[in-house]
């Protein structure tokens, strides 16, 4: 006698995982269809397996029947790993690998097709299993084995090859098919009388559908879209296996005064109909797209290759709708909608890059309420550079590429050069020259800022004490200080054992904080400042006029020189900032200041901000930022300092 009791507790588990699949509505797409299909499949031959087995049991005579059942089970249950190998297919999104051509789908068809025919004619040829004793294996049964293993096989090598694309939990899930199979077999042969295949296999699916198949990974709860970590998912892939989309990316400008200013129940509203509409304008197109919900106003449809045509029309379209005032809770709302449509990988050729460039592009352009087209406003090179930042500052720290250039500043009272600024300079074999907009950022987040403020720092010392600096006469050099370094504890500290180090007096050294960093009200960076204070160096505050100030804090700062920003200077013109230049300027004097103005560029400008008693003067009108040498024999010539004969 064989027991069913393993089928029956499988049927009961089968019909519970098909209403939480359906509950969990994981019914659309390719991949949630091929599980509920594997799901039915089970069912069916669990359901062939019992009655074969209670007609084995009562010794049935009917041996049509018999057959039927028999081979009903067979057909049914062995066709299930060429399903599972479909569904890691559809997981991996690699039809194109199998289905490429004929070769190999016939390939990919044969195994299965031949179990099928040789079960479909074993009433005939009776090499597989006969009935008519009872049920008993003949000759050729195990070839039905040896048919379904190139799919357990292809299964394995395809999932440890595209391992990349799935997570070790998946990985995990779907290998235990193999193995709970693999297990059932065993225990059947050793142990004839319990079958235990059919549960095998839907212990399995369960460890899959837990697994594998979590919708609640991916789709957002309250606007019904997919979620961010979908989108990098399915990206990734995307450009892992060379597929061709369309991407309309759609950032809100104003996304965090809009939370600031309506709250958050508000916003959540504003962002539930920003998702309808979108669902809207897929719905009019029949567009198939895919649509996401990322964070903090940003939201993407991906037309996939079939649909790519549309997705410009749909960027149009969506661009319309939004651009028309939002009547939300009684009041009207702007929105700034910032669209872009991208197509990739021609247009954003990396996964990496698409996501950097996707975070920002809405702060870095005007906004203009068209559609911006990716090859317009993506800049390859300097994403590339973006991408390998880490590495480009790894491999210039190894390999001391990284150089301070001098840009001189020049004093109006005295009518000659007082000091410099020291600039940090890179040359990258592969990328070339890296502007520090880029570096200085990239290093505050790596934290490798420390060690190239430290090289700066040394590099100025250095300069500074040597006899060449005391012949050219200047009062010091000025060095930039980023926020991050600020507020690092042992910023003091350093600075001043490098000094110590070099011998160089506090009055040489002028560095240099932004008005960001001076903003922020931080006690590490207040320790630093003052340690530095009272240790007699003095400080700049740059870049003014660009940022927030908290004037509160730049009052209590220990500042000597205030540094009038190039976005003052270009803007010399309205006379509006004409009236406000000159009473800062005012303001900055009466607070016993020194100002140096940034980014002069012409004669007419240095008149300018000479009438408006500003100190200092820097600017590519007077010079570029310059080598160590250059600067050297370019102040030298500019004081007529003959510096061989000073040399002697
Ligand atoms: P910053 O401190 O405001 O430096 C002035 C920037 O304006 C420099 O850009 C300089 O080349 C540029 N500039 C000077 N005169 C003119 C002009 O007449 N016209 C124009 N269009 N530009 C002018 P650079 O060297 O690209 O540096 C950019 C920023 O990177 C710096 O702004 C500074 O914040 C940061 N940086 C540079 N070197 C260092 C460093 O060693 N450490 C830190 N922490 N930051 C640095
Ligand atoms: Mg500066
Ligand atoms: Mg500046």
């Amino acid at each position: 006698m064989k027991s069913v009791a393993f089928d029956v507790a499988a049927l009961i588990m089968l019909a519970v995982l098909f209403v939480t699949v359906i509950i969990r509505k994981m019914t659309k797409g390719t991949s949630n269809r091929l599980f509920l299909l594997q799901i039915v499949i089970a069912t069916i031959s669990t359901s062939f397996d019992i009655f074969a087995v209670t007609l084995d049991n009562y010794n049935s005579q009917n041996y049509f029947l018999l057959n039927f059942v028999h081979t009903g089970y067979l057909i049914v249950h062995n066709i299930h790993p060429f399903v599972h190998m479909l569904f890691v297919i559809s997981l991996t999104d690699t039809w194109h690998k199998i289905f490429r051509n004929r070769a190999k789908i016939v390939l990919f068809l044969l195994p299965y097709g031949l179990d099928f025919f040789l079960l479909t004619t074993n009433p005939f040829t009776h090499l597989m299993f006969t009935v008519e004793n009872g049920y008993t294996h003949e000759v050729l049964f195990h070839t039905l084995y040896v048919c379904i293993m190139p799919y357990i096989i292809l299964n394995i090598v395809y999932i440890i090859q595209h391992r990349a694309l799935l997570n070790r939990r998946k990985i995990f899930s779907l290998f235990s098919m193999t193995v709970l199979s693999f297990l059932a077999v065993l225990i059947h042969f050793f142990i004839p009388a319990l079958l235990v295949e059919c549960f095998a296999i839907t212990m399995s699916l369960y460890i899959v559908s837990a697994g594998v198949l979590r919708p609640e990974d991916y789709i957002d709860s309250f606007t019904g879209l997919y979620k961010h970590s979908a989108y990098a998912h399915d990206m990734k892939r995307s450009f892992y296996n060379d597929k061709r989309v369309n991407i309309v990316m759609l950032n809100i400008g104003n996304y965090n005064t809009l939370t600031s200013m309506l709250g958050y129940d508000m916003m959540t509203d504003i962002l539930y109909k920003i998702a309808d509409t979108i669902g809207d304008v897929n719905k009019r197109l029949r567009g198939k797209a895919d649509l996401y919900f990322l964070d903090r106003g940003r939201f993407r449809m991906v037309f996939g290759e079939r649909d790519r045509d549309k997705a410009e029309t749909a960027a149009v379209v969506l661009m319309n709708e939004l651009k028309m005032r939002s009547h939300v809770n009684g009041l009207d709302i702007n929105f700034t909608p910032y669209i872009v449509l991208a197509r990739c990988p021609e247009e954003i050729e990396s996964f990496k890059s698409l996501m950097a460039f996707g975070q920002d592009f809405h702060e870095k352009n005007h906004y203009s309420g068209q559609v911006m087209l990716a090859s317009d406003v993506y800049d390859a090179n300097q994403f590339a550079i973006q991408n390998d930042i880490d590495k480009i500052i790894e491999r210039a720290l190894d390999g001391n590429k990284f150089e301070v250039y001098y840009q001189p500043i020049y004093s109006i009272s005295s009518g000659k050069f007082a000091s410099a600024e020291a600039l940090l300079r890179l040359y990258d074999e592969e990328h070339g020259f890296i502007s520090p907009e880029i570096l200085i950022p990239a290093a505050e987040k790596s934290g490798a800022i420390h060690k190239i403020g430290e090289f700066v720092f040394e590099e100025v010392c250095k300069f500074v004490s040597g006899d060449e600096f005391k012949k050219l006469r200047l009062d010091y050099i000025e060095v930039n200080l980023s926020v991050a370094q600020c507020m690092h504890g042992d910023l003091a500290d350093k600075i001043l054992s490098i000094m110590r180090k070099y011998d160089v007096s506090p009055n040489s050294i002028n560095l240099e904080i932004t008005e960001t960093a001076a903003s922020y009200s931080q006690r590490v960076m207040t320790e630093n400042l003052n340690k530095l204070s009272r240790a007699g160096l003095t400080f700049s505050l740059d870049d003014y006029g660009t940022g927030y100030s908290n004037m509160k804090r730049v009052i209590q700062l220990p500042l000597k020189i205030v540094k009038l920003d190039k976005s003052f200077v270009d803007e010399q013109h309205n006379p509006k900032m004409w009236i406000f230049l000159q009473n800062t300027v005012k303001m900055l004097k009466d607070m016993k200041m020194e100002i140096v103005v940034e980014g002069i560029e012409t004669q007419e400008m240095v008149d300018a901000f000479s009438n408006l008693k500003c100190d200092f003067i820097q600017g590519y009108f007077f010079s570029r930022p310059i080598c160590k040498r250059e600067f050297i024999e370019f102040i030298a010539s500019s004081a007529g300092i003959a510096l061989e004969t000073a040399d002697e």
